[in-house]
């Protein structure tokens, strides 16, 4: 049985300020969630005050992205050590405004996946297809493509230690949201696509769907058979609304 997951991606929204807010609501409307697991991910530069807030609850906290190297010259980057030195548990890959915006391509990603989990850290890895590649039927090819490059580097049984996020591009803050049917489909296939490999890996995984979830829609997408839960952006800046779609998960 798999527990549903609904993580947070503030992405670069939020201030000390707004964060405490938003957590402070976060943790009154929590109480009520026992089914689901819940997960925030605020920029890096806020984890450390969000986790301090958050001590002695059960939300757990990740970051939004994670160097694929150890340790080094790489300025800007943030490594996996780092961010296990600082208690998170999650580590978000491979989302899709880090490939299309920052260069994040499909070895990136899955090299990034390697070193979060290397680090003892398990990756969320973001996958989907962009409206064209819905549009001219690609959507299995794509999401197939970027899965690839991942067990290509670390091997299917890999997957069993992560959280695959199942995002179509262009219902990402569009307001746009793949049907219960046409995410259910997509998340069909990726479970049967790791099946072929490994039927014991794609029975654990869990599979969260992104791209415009809210309270109104959440409910109708979490009850798909293989939808496990939510990777969620705008709707996890408000309490309310994130601790309703928490509730529709658990
Ligand atoms: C996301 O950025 O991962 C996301 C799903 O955003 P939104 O919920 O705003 O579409």
């Amino acid at each position: 049985m798999r527990k549903p997951l609904v993580a947070g991606n503030w992405k670069m929204n939020g201030s000390r300020e707004s964060n405490i807010a938003l957590v402070k609501g976060l943790l009154e409307g929590s109480s009520q969630i026992a089914n689901a697991e819940i997960l925030v991910c605020p920029s890096f530069v806020y984890i450390t005050e969000v986790a301090k807030q958050l001590e002695g609850s059960s939300i757990a906290y990740g970051s939004q992205d994670v160097a694929k190297e150890e340790v080094g010259a790489y300025t800007g980057e943030i490594s996996v050590g780092m961010l296990k030195d600082i208690g998170c548990s999650y580590a978000i890959v491979g989302h899709s405004e880090r490939r299309a915006l920052f260069g994040d391509t499909d070895v990136i990603v899955a090299q990034k996946f390697a070193a979060a989990q290397n680090g003892g850290i398990l990756p969320v890895l973001c996958v989907g297809e962009l409206l064209e590649e819905r549009e001219a039927g690609q959507t299995e090819a794509v999401v197939e493509r970027q899965l690839q490059a991942v067990v290509d580097l670390v091997g299917i049984s890999a997957l069993e230690k992560s959280v695959v996020a199942y995002e179509p591009v262009w219902a990402i803050g569009t307001g746009k949201t793949a049907s219960p049917q046409e995410a259910q489909d997509v998340h069909a296939f990726i479970r049967g696509w790791i099946s072929k490999e490994d039927a014991a890996v794609a029975e654990k995984v869990r599979i969260l769907y992104g791209g415009s979830v809210k309270a109104a829609n959440a409910k109708e997408l979490f009850s798909q058979a293989d939808i496990d839960g939510g990777l969620i952006g705008g709707a996890s800046l408000a309490a309310d609304e994130f601790i309703s779609i928490c509730e529709a998960a658990g």
